[in-house]
């Protein structure tokens, strides 16, 4: 099946050349013994693929976001779990779009080259949740450098990520006019005394983390942007990662599609294939066509977003859109297979708990259908 796979050809193929090299037995294993990825991650980062969104002049390929989503679309359509990785994609957003130009010059080179990874986001707090302005986490400016304290939760892939963008209020609630201000992001050394990381073991092979900052120093050259702008920044980053994560559910509702008509063709059960059963044939036909139109609002969000013009909402009604579809054709996957749906050795139970994750993080179902009501639809303020 080569539906959904009618653009960027050169681009698919040659993602799809290297994804061959890490074949369900590499996931599986992966998955089994809760390990990261490294050899997959280190041979797309060899290869360019995560340094797509880095202009050519600082060493990356210059690439749009729709590109990046086509790479891990690619991924995950493989049988692989781009979740390993995709940080880096959307991270490398926030500092593109709102880095200084010493900045740029001093890291972007080195993540093209894979010395230095960006893969971590330290935004959720155990105490704010969802409700993002009532983080506590402060950095104090002290001198030449801001002094961290406070607690993240579900901070992934810090174990193998030299650089952190952090989100912390440097103007407590209190104190601020609008409860979005008094915000800075900045662009942490994981390394750094003070990070103390514990690993949350979790339904999904995830490297996701409880972080303690005590007394965290950080160089307030490292500080992104202007001071208190912080969570506008995180925004926009956040649509990259929503509309990325978009095209990684597409590629998931591709894989099961496939997988689920594979199996439905070959399985025989009174003396004829499942698939000829109209109860078999329609989930798999319904949850194909919810993939394709969901697939729509991906290309729009990520065109939008590449022209640099307004995209919230569309970000989100992807993600959403996208994140619904996959886990409905995971269900139909599963549901096909029967109970070889349950052996690890199909990967159907480890993609259906990986495509999950998608309707909950990086932001749940019920906040962006209340971000459409309320900013698209003009309904009243819930919240
Ligand atoms: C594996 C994994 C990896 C993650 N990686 C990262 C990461 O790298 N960096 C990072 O910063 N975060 C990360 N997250 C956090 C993730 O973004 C959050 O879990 C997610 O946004 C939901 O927030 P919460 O868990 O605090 O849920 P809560 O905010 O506690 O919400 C719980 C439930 O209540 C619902 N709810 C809350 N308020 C309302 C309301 N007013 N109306 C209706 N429903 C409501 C929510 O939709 C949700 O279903 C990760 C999470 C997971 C599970």
């Amino acid at each position: 099946m080569n539906s959904g796979r009618d653009n960027y050809p050169e681009l698919r193929d040659a993602v799809r050349e290297l994804c061959t090299r890490f074949d369900s037995a590499y996931w599986q294993k992966i998955d089994e013994q809760r390990i990261y990825p490294e050899a997959f991650v280190e041979a797309l980062t060899k290869a360019g693929w995560m340094s797509a969104l880095i202009p050519e002049e600082y060493g990356g390929s210059g690439l749009s976001l729709t590109e990046a989503t086509v790479i891990m679309e690619e991924v995950s359509r493989s049988g692989g779990n781009p979740g390993s990785c995709h940080g880096q994609m959307y991270n490398m957003n926030t500092l593109l779009r709102h880095g200084s130009a010493e900045q740029k010059k001093k890291y972007l080179p080195k993540i093209a080259t894979g010395e230095l990874r960006l893969q971590a986001m330290g935004v959720t707090e155990p105490g704010a949740g969802t409700d993002t302005t009532k983080i506590k986490t402060m950095a104090v400016r002290k001198g030449d450098r801001y002094v961290v304290n406070g607690q993240k939760v579900w901070t992934s892939r810090l174990q193998h990520s030299e650089l952190m963008i952090l989100l912390a209020r440097t103007t407590s609630l209190a104190e601020v006019k609008k409860k979005s201000e008094g915000m800075s992001i900045f662009l942490v050394d994981t390394k750094s005394k003070g990070i103390d990381a514990r690993r949350i073991r979790n339904m999904v092979n995830h490297e996701t983390n409880s972080v303690f900052i005590d007394n965290l120093e950080i160089p307030a050259e490292n500080l992104i942007g202007e001071e208190g702008k912080g969570f506008r920044y995180i925004l926009d980053g956040l649509n990259a990662e929503r509309i990325l994560i978009a095209a990684e559910c597409i590629g998931d509702g591709y894989w099961f599609i496939e997988k689920s008509t594979k199996y439905a063709n070959e399985r025989v059960v009174f003396d004829r294939p499942i698939g000829q059963n109209q109860g078999i044939q329609f989930p798999i036909a319904e949850a194909y066509m919810e993939i394709e139109a969901a697939n729509l609002m991906r290309y729009k969000a990520a065109a939008l977003f590449d022209q640099k013009k307004q995209c919230g909402a569309e970000a989100n009604m992807a993600k959403h859109l996208c994140a619904k579809a996959s886990w409905e054709a995971a269900n139909v996957c599963l549901q096909t297979h029967g109970g070889f749906g349950f052996a690890a050795e199909y990967d159907v139970e480890r993609k259906f708990r990986e495509t999950r994750l998608y309707l909950v993080a990086p932001i749940s179902t019920n906040l962006i259908l209340s971000y459409v009501a309320e900013h698209v639809l003009g309904l009243p303020r819930s919240f």
